[in-house]
């Protein structure tokens, strides 16, 4: 067996307390079957997100000490934009405290209620970001991308067919186009090279500005590098400028691809967006060289965009994930292959064909894999994503019922990775003794992060 390179060793632990499985169950009913409702604490494998939860490296430790907290001019912030200026390549750039505050600046100077905007797929705080607004966000990713098997190499692509329907249904209602790299919702799937140029081209060719949700961008550039032909040789940061030279702005969550545990920014060329951008910044987040981030995190933030090129270190990051995937798939856990970028996502259609999409499936496994083994993942399916229809009212779910296993970056090692493959090789021997869900409570909007559930039938979520 050739064993992966490790470019990086440990300096600092955090301790991990051991969970009995009676505190779990009492954690879980207390938390109303929402795995957002339970204290880290509790905790043995927390992969319920890979957002925010980087474990920085010693320059990035290093660089907080140095934060010029100067309110206006830090030489943070001159920092910050050099080296997004160096990656990105956008006149603009705009700090945010985090991505969704870069999605509703954008948002809320650019739309009105009949603003359509395409996208691969939207993310949920995208979505939730567009029809705040009153706005239809609508998801064009290419029909394999919707397709848990399929082996294609980038089911992130745009649908160049569904993006020219929805411009002859919607036309001028369209102020932008987004592309999300990777595609997130969509199981952490890349964007090729080739598609970008193409809905670039689209785009441009009827004046209308194309906008990366750029959350994963560096983890986009090396599937590029690794399965485009043609970009073997070139190095992360050129793929990287290829792609957003292809554009007109991004919004970026930092949490993610900056390797940073808060912050985010926007980047746009057109100078009339950003200054209707940079009035409402000052407004909610703060004067235009901080953007409701200290000095220091804006100094965090630059280092890890440029630890975060290192191939090696994404050759490792994304070994970890698919290694944790393929020793799921070795134990019969149905998941979405290839395997992405950042997470494993669990088909739970599949793993659980006895429970309807009525019923959670995907949410019941989540519950069920911090019972089992105090893991926690996430729901992507019917809790988060079934609405009603407007035209209808009936319950609309999503075509996939999955339960995202995000690897948080430098975080685990191979074994707390293979500890949860085995967990969720436990549960599928389970099968129909995994119950499904029903809501007692849930929110208007984004439902998810605070709803309350309850075994269907009461008892117990695995019966005995
Ligand atoms: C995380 C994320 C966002 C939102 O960023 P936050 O920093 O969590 O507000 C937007 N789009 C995608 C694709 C994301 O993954």
């Amino acid at each position: 067996m050739e064993l992966p390179f490790v470019p990086y060793r440990i300096k600092v632990v955090e301790p991990v307390r051991r969970v009995s499985r009676e505190e779990r169950a009492a954690a879980l009913a207390k938390a109303g079957y929402n795995v957002f409702g339970l204290p880290s604490s509790s905790i043995y494998v927390d992969l319920l997100t890979d957002s925010g939860t980087s474990a920085m490296s010693d320059a990035q430790w290093g660089a907080l000490v140095q934060g010029d907290e100067a309110y206006a001019g830090s030489r943070n912030y001159y920092d910050f934009e050099e080296t997004i200026r160096d990656i990105f390549g956008y006149r603009h750039v705009i700090p945010t405290h985090q991505g969704r505050v870069a999605e509703n600046l954008l948002f809320t100077t650019r739309l009105d209620k009949r603003s359509v905007v395409p996208n691969n797929i939207h993310f949920d705080t995208t979505r939730a970001n567009v029809e705040h607004q009153g706005a239809l966000a609508l998801d064009c990713v290419i029909d394999e991308g919707l397709d848990p098997t399929g082996e294609h190499p980038f089911k992130g692509d745009m649908s160049l067919a569904k993006l020219a329907e929805a411009f002859d249904r919607y036309g001028d209602r369209i102020p932008f186009v987004m592309i999300t790299i990777t595609n997130n919702s969509g199981g952490g799937q890349p964007v090729s090279l080739a598609n970008i140029r193409e809905v670039s081209a689209f785009c441009h060719g009827r004046g209308v500005p194309l906008i990366f949700d750029a959350c994963r961008f560096a983890e986009n550039a090396w599937f590029i590098k690794r399965r485009e032909p043609g970009y073997g040789d070139r190095s992360i940061k050129e793929i990287a400028r290829e792609i957003f030279a292809l554009g007109d702005g991004c919004t970026m969550s930092a949490k993610k691809d900056a390797l940073v545990n808060m912050g985010g920014f926007l980047c746009l060329n057109d100078d009339d967006w950003a200054r209707d951008i940079t009035n409402l910044l000052i407004l909610i987040e703060g004067f235009r060289t901080y953007g409701g981030l200290a000095g220091r995190d804006l100094a965090a933030v630059a280092q890890g965009l440029r630890e975060v090129l290192d191939d090696d270190y994404l050759t490792y990051r994304i070994g970890q994930v698919r290694r944790m995937g393929e020793q799921m798939q070795a134990r019969g856990v149905p998941i979405l292959t290839p395997v992405g970028g950042h997470a494993v996502y669990v088909d739970a259609r599949r793993l659980l064909p006895h429970l309807p999409q009525s019923a959670f499936p995907a949410q019941a496994f989540t519950c069920a894999l911090y019972l089992e083994g105090g893991v926690r993942g996430v729901e992507i399916g019917s809790l988060m994503f079934a609405h009603a229809d407007p035209e209808t009212g009936r319950t609309v779910h999503p075509a996939m019922e999955l339960v995202r296993l995000a690897v948080p970056r430098r975080v685990y090692t191979e074994t707390h990775l293979a500890y949860v493959a085995e967990v969720c090789g436990r549960l599928r021997e389970c099968g129909e003794r995994l119950r499904g869900l029903e809501i007692v409570e849930e929110a208007p909007v984004l439902r998810h992060f605070t709803a309350r559930l309850r075994p269907l039938g009461g008892g117990s979520l695995i019966a005995d």
